[in-house]
């Protein structure tokens, strides 16, 4: 596996080109900053009327709409949530690309599933932070950067790839390091790394274990620092160390019983469920329930982030992260 570092990279083929990035949210204002730091020719296109067009107006950036911003680019640089793609592109961007632009993502979604698709002529490429966009920022005002991805779907000008290695570059990227990959690889893995550990899976289990010991009759307050506080330990030292540093990090009695348990909490039946849970990404069923859930507005995502607003461990949550000065 090649991976990508400051000194490998070349920035010089995008001396000459203007970079709009599309929206100015999580990752959009992480990426313009960090480019426009760079010493790119970054614009910023947004909707009139959105709260972002005074914040990224107010950070000094160069804002307009998007549809002046896809005139006037060469690279067009999509990072709105993936679900309003397709029809801000169809609407907004695709009337004013020309043969020879890019359009880049940071999340291989809607190219994969082919709800965008590029006129002839036009690069598609993905730079693809991987980490939240508060941390693209961060790191790189520190100094470092987020590893990152980058690949190439259409190569219509025989340089896409060296473009996005060099807006990997200058989002700070590559003094991490940035590996290659393929629009595939990454919608599919990404996809599942959320649904079955990142977001769906760690939360599940926290929230089951921390009612297990309510139930039992056990404090809720100290059953949350147990399942859910400490957790943020536990993943730093992995993070850090791997399970090897983290083993060798808890008592030997944490050691042995997490060893043992460990197979009666993922057990034969959740590997079978998440082969599943992949099947659905790979065969594109993921994706078809997620675009009729957008197409009825969203109905069933609202009536479950109120459940979870109202789950007890968030109540708990939010009470004791005030008291320990970490929420305010
Ligand atoms: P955000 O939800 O933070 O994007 C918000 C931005 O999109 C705002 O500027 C908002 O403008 C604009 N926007 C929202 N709706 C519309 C609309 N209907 N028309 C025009 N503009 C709109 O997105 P993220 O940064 O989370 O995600 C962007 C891309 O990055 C996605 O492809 C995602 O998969 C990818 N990604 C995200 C990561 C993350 O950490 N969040 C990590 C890695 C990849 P306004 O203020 O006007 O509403
Ligand atoms: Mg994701
Ligand atoms: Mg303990």
């Amino acid at each position: 596996m090649k991976i990508y570092y400051e000194n490998d990279i070349d920035m010089e083929i995008l001396a000459d080109k203007k970079i709009a990035v599309i929206g100015y949210g999580s990752q959009g204002e992480a990426q313009a900053r960090n480019m426009a730091d760079s010493g790119l020719n970054v614009i910023v296109g947004l909707r009139r009327g959105g709260s972002s067009w005074k914040k990224a107006h107010d950070d000094g950036m160069n804002v307009m709409t998007i549809e002046d911003a896809s005139r006037e680019a060469d690279i067009i640089h999509i990072l709105i949530p993936d679900e309003i793609q397709e029809t801000v592109f169809e609407q907004s961007i695709r009337p004013y690309l020309k043969e020879g632009n890019t359009i880049s993502f940071s999340h291989g979604y809607n190219i994969h599933y082919g709800y965008i698709k590029a006129p002839e002529g036009v690069n598609v490429t993905m730079v693809a932070p991987k980490g939240p966009g508060a941390m693209v920022r961060r790191t790189y005002l520190e100094g470092f950067g987020i590893p990152g991805l980058v690949a190439v779907e259409v190569d219509a000008t025989g340089d896409a790839m060296e473009q996005a290695l060099a807006m990997a570059k200058a989002c700070g990227l590559a003094r991490a390091g940035v590996l290659e990959t393929t629009f595939r690889e990454e919608t599919e893995t990404d996809l599942f790394g959320e649904q079955a550990v990142l977001c769906g899976g760690v939360t599940e289990l926290i929230n089951t274990a921390f009612k297990t010991l309510v139930r039992a009759g056990y404090q809720p307050e100290i059953a949350y620092f147990e399942t859910c506080h400490e957790l943020k330990l536990i993943v730093d030292l992995i993070y850090e160390r791997g399970f090897r540093g983290m083993w060798h990090n808890v008592s030997n009695t944490a050691e042995f019983g997490g060893l043992t348990r460990r197979g009666r909490i993922i057990t034969e039946e959740t590997e079978k469920e998440m082969d599943e849970i992949l099947k659905e990404i790979q065969n594109g069923k993921f994706a078809k329930e997620w675009a009729l859930e957008n197409r009825a507005g969203a109905p069933m995502l609202k009536r479950m982030r109120k459940l979870e607003s109202e789950l007890e461990i968030e109540e708990v949550g939010s009470k004791l992260r005030k008291l320990c000065g970490l929420e305010k």
